[in-house]
């Protein structure tokens, strides 16, 4: 069983579209292994993303990030962190394809609802990044 882990942004949240993307989750078959709201500080957003910090959108994405509560999961299932991917759409809804939650709920590429890790490596990263073992079922 893989694991991954899932954020529902600040937008997702506030768009009060919480339970809509966890149905979407647990109606694919994913479990939730661990589950929690965070308003996230500045350094734990820039740490979260550091792989695009020299991206010219990294600001704009911290500022985003930080601008409400989330809500961080973690999901086990089956080839889950690819899964996932899929049902969320690609980054920008516009290309995200019909159906999914991007494609169904986001406003721009920014605003894009969820996050989901992209491999194991990151998956470990991320999870490790705001779970402590006792925290995960
Ligand atoms: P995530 O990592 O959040 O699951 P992703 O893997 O689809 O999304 P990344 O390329 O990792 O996309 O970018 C991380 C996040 O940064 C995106 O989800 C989006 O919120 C933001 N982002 C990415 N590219 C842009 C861009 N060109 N303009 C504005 N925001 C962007
Ligand atoms: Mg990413």
């Amino acid at each position: 069983m893989q694991k991954t882990l899932s954020i529902i942004k600040p937008d997702g949240v506030s768009k009060k579209l919480t339970g809509d993307v966890i149905c979407v989750f647990e109606s694919a078959g994913f479990r939730l292994a661990a589950m929690k709201m965070k308003w996230l500080s500045k350094a734990e957003a820039e740490s979260f993303y550091y792989v695009h910090k020299e991206r010219p959108f990294f600001a704009d994405l911290v500022d985003f990030m930080t601008s409400g509560p989330v809500v961080l999961m973690v999901l086990e299932g089956d080839n889950v962190i690819k899964r996932n991917r899929e049902i969320m759409g690609a980054t920008d809804p516009a290309e995200a394809e019909a159906g999914t939650i991007r494609a169904r709920w986001a406003d721009s590429k920014q605003n894009n609802i969820v996050h989901g890790s992209d491999s194991e490596e990151s998956a470990r990263f991320e999870i490790g990044h705001f779970f402590s073992g006792i925290e995960i079922f």
